[in-house]
């Protein structure tokens, strides 16, 4: 305990953890396992968990188990930790909050902070039309308000989603989400009015982006019609889905015709946002402009935030009231994203997310290029995959995928999968993670593959 208990800050952010995958029990330690032991009595079977682990600090980029374990982490809690742990900005933002006040509520009270982040969010976002925002609690919130925005706004019902699509775990959020298992079997009857359109997929589907876009088109034209429909939501890069990144002109073709049809187009970053792609977002690498975009994970360090942001004539349609939430924008939350944001913008974040991107995927290519059972690698920034198939048949190759990330987690290298196949490794590390980590990392991924 010793280690976790002289931890201070670093320049990156997070503890002053050694940064080194040191393991000293095997994976679960005894610590450990006694905490899954109470998890399975008493947390909800529903709720699962990717490394058997009792976290107890985390920083740069490792996470330290009570055993006293130190894991590489490439997953960043989902995309969330892109600043690290704790970095000292946000640790000093919160703390100065909390001690200030922890809750108003900002439909009772309004407060400083909330108006600084949508401002700032206005600013920082895809287009330099008029924006305004508005701030909730999670992911799926946001997603829901989106959705609400823009029936409000174009009187319109129907929403177009795409195959392969998550976003997020309520009842409107699984009809947009395409995967049955494990995020929407047995939770059914689902929200009306949400269709589903073919993506571009450039691995599986061979088209290129204006002929995937034609395809989509035609199908949202047919089943639906650009007079029923209020809205389009899709991820720039698909996140849950397996990282897919749509061939260039598919999500400007998809924005055009939008525009042409007054439909609201709207891109979810929730896991691409805040310079995760090596860009601030992922519309700015495609250059697409949305018209709102959905914002959450990497927005505050770790504190639970997410906002819409959007054209201010789209997002001024809902009456006043009809926008909200009790904890929605609280302000400790609001503290640690100014906070992030600054971080972000000043700290050549977006810069080391490219170098993240090159690394993983020089390494990951050369991997593939002696084992035909790593497809595919994609994605762009610090949001990298490897698509794993069977050599001979090329399909999906989930027990594969599965086996290998097992094995990494008990290296002590955590590996997120993903994927509608489950075939999938995504690499999402924290861009302070240092590149040796990084390497020794790719390396665990590389034995546990050539092992499997
Ligand atoms: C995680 C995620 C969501 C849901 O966010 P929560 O905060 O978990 O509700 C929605 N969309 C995308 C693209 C996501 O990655």
């Amino acid at each position: 305990m010793t280690a976790i208990e002289t931890v201070t800050a670093t320049p990156l952010g997070g503890p002053s953890l050694p940064q080194e995958r040191r393991l000293v029990t095997s994976i679960p330690g005894p610590r450990s396992h006694e905490l899954l032991a109470r998890k399975a009595a008493a947390v909800a079977a529903g709720v699962g968990h990717t490394a058997p682990i009792e976290a107890v600090a985390a920083g740069g980029g490792v996470i330290v188990d009570a055993d006293g374990n130190s894991l590489i982490d490439l997953g960043s809690g989902i995309a969330v930790t892109s600043l690290g742990n704790a970095h000292p900005k946000v640790v000093e933002a919160v703390q100065a909050q909390v001690a200030q006040f922890t809750h108003t509520c900002f439909m009772v009270s309004p407060y400083e902070s909330y108006v600084a982040v949508a401002e700032a969010l206005n600013r920082i976002t895809p287009g330099d039309h008029v924006k305004k925002s508005a701030l909730f609690n999670s992911g799926a919130e946001a997603v829901e308000n989106a959705i609400k925005i823009a029936r409000k706004h174009t009187k319109k019902q129907a929403v177009v989603a795409f195959d392969h699509g998550y976003h997020g775990r309520t009842n409107l959020t699984m009809a947009l989400t395409a995967k049955a298992m494990p995020y929407k079997s047995g939770f059914g009857p689902f929200a009306s009015e949400i269709y589903r359109a073919p993506l571009s997929y450039p691995y599986r589907d061979g088209l290129t982006g204006p002929e995937a876009a034609k395809k989509a088109i035609s199908i949202i034209e047919k089943q639906v019609g650009a007079d029923n429909l209020a809205a389009v939501i899709i991820e720039p890069i698909q996140g849950e889905g397996g990282f897919i990144v749509p061939a260039d002109g598919f999500l400007n073709a998809i924005v055009d015709w939008c525009r042409a049809n007054d439909v609201v187009f709207i891109a979810d970053e929730i896991q691409t946002g805040f310079a995760r792609t090596g860009a601030m977002f992922a519309s700015d690498r495609f250059g697409i402009v949305p018209d709102l975009i959905t914002t959450a994970k990497g927005i505050a360090g770790g504190l639970p935030l997410a906002a819409v942001t959007g054209r201010a004539e789209i997002m001024d349609a809902a009456h006043t009231g009809g926008l909200g939430g009790t904890y929605g924008g609280n302000p400790i939350a609001c503290a640690a994203a100014l906070a992030a944001i600054e971080a972000f913008e000043t700290e050549g974040l977006i810069e080391r997310a490219n170098e993240v991107g090159e690394i993983l995927v020089g390494r990951l290519r050369d991997l593939q290029a002696q084992d035909p059972r790593i497809g595919d690698v994609r994605g762009h920034g610090a949001m990298i995959a490897a698509e794993f198939v069977d050599s001979t048949t090329g399909e999906p190759d989930a027990a594969l995928t599965s086996a290998v990330a097992k094995a990494c987690i008990a290296q002590g290298v955590i590996v997120l999968t993903c994927g509608t196949y489950g075939n999938v490794i995504r690499f999402l590390p924290p861009l302070t993670i240092p590149d040796a980590l990084l390497h020794e990392g790719i390396d665990v991924v590389a034995a546990a593959l050539a092992a499997a």
